[in-house]
């Protein structure tokens, strides 16, 4: 999933691809250098008679090849077919027993999102973990995946005729995240978010994290002065999301929820979309206690949702319409 701080670095990145419109899209030209590794450490890529290579204990696809970096160290980037890539990517994200609809439409804007990454800017397009996409290599392959990826061929989400940005994460919560107020940026109109009626029945539709009180003092204690003893949730944006937790302790904060959420981790705060934040005082110790309402930062293709949609009839073009109003799904 597209869940990761380093988004955080923003949209902008994301645009550095020529956008003059669909012929950087032509099919010729559906290949993208991914990093392998930032550090080869003095490994070299082994390949094989079937054209794999072997690197740091897995095999990948593509043709490997080594870069040397400013400081010194070597990377190892393949130029693989995209499609061969997706067969390591999708698996990961979409687990294989989903619909076909939904494995598709995982594909579709994978696919979108690492032909959007293309860029003359550095010797790589994409890396290979979640700063953009986690690939897992030929072990992580599935065969229902790789239909999923086949059956979808060539098919890109597009929007005014080039190619759309695009996000996704596992559980919206019930309404997809405005993209503006998650990355601070100008929105693409499709990315505002949409009301999501089906991942209702997701695990983590809605999620309660509770932790010591101690945990979280250490955690965000340095905003109010080294105690905690009062929290309310402030700033709705349209879809619902506070913006802003406020912290009472010798003084007062008002802590963004991204920042809120990096400091007690990723593993407590589940996503961006915060229901309650509360100190129980009636427990020994204290304890601290987080609700909220799905998982990821929100924005874009809800994975679970897609699971569900794909479940009563949709269509991978529906569902990828669906959380990406007003695109469509173009075959080049
Ligand atoms: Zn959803």
């Amino acid at each position: 999933m597209i869940d990761r701080a380093l988004f955080l670095k923003g949209l902008a990145g994301a645009t550095t691809v020529a956008t003059g419109g669909l012929d950087v899209w032509a099919p010729r030209t559906q290949q993208v250098r991914v990093l392998v590794a930032a550090d080869t450490r003095g490994e070299t890529p082994h390949v094989a008679p079937d054209g794999t290579f072997a690197f740091g204990g897995r095999r990948w696809r593509g043709a490997p090849s080594t870069v040397g970096a400013p400081d010194g160290t070597m990377l190892l980037v393949t130029t693989i077919d995209v499609d061969q890539y997706l067969q390591g990517v999708v698996p990961l994200e979409s687990p294989p027993s989903w619909p076909a609809a939904a494995l598709e439409a995982q594909a579709i804007v994978a696919r979108t999102y690492a032909l959007a990454r293309r860029t003359l800017s550095r010797p790589y397009d994409v890396r290979a973990d979640d700063a953009d996409q986690r690939w897992g290599g030929v072990e992580a392959e599935h065969p229902a995946a790789t239909a999923a990826i086949q059956s979808s061929h060539g098919r890109v989400v597009t929007f005014a005729g080039g190619p759309a940005e695009v996000f996704y994460s596992a559980c919206c919560g019930g309404h997809t995240a405005d993209a503006s107020t998650v990355w601070n940026g100008a929105p693409q109109p499709y990315l505002r978010g949409v009301e999501d009626p089906h991942c209702a029945p997701a695990p983590e539709y809605r999620w309660s994290r509770t932790i010591p009180l101690d945990r979280a003092v250490a955690a965000l204690g340095s905003h109010t002065g080294g105690t905690l003893v009062g929290t309310a949730l402030a700033n709705p944006d349209p879809t619902g999301r506070p913006q802003t937790v406020a912290l009472l302790g010798r003084s007062e904060a008002n802590v963004p929820v991204a920042d809120f959420r990096r400091a007690l981790g990723y593993e407590v705060v589940r996503s961006l979309w915060l229901r309650a934040v509360r100190i129980d005082a009636t427990q020994a110790p204290p304890q601290f206690v987080i609700e909220g309402s799905g998982r990821g930062h929100g924005v874009g293709l809800c994975q679970w949702g897609a699971r569900f949609f794909a479940s009563s009839g949709a269509s991978a073009a529906e569902i990828v319409t669906f959380y990406f109003p007003g695109t469509a799904v173009t075959s080049v």
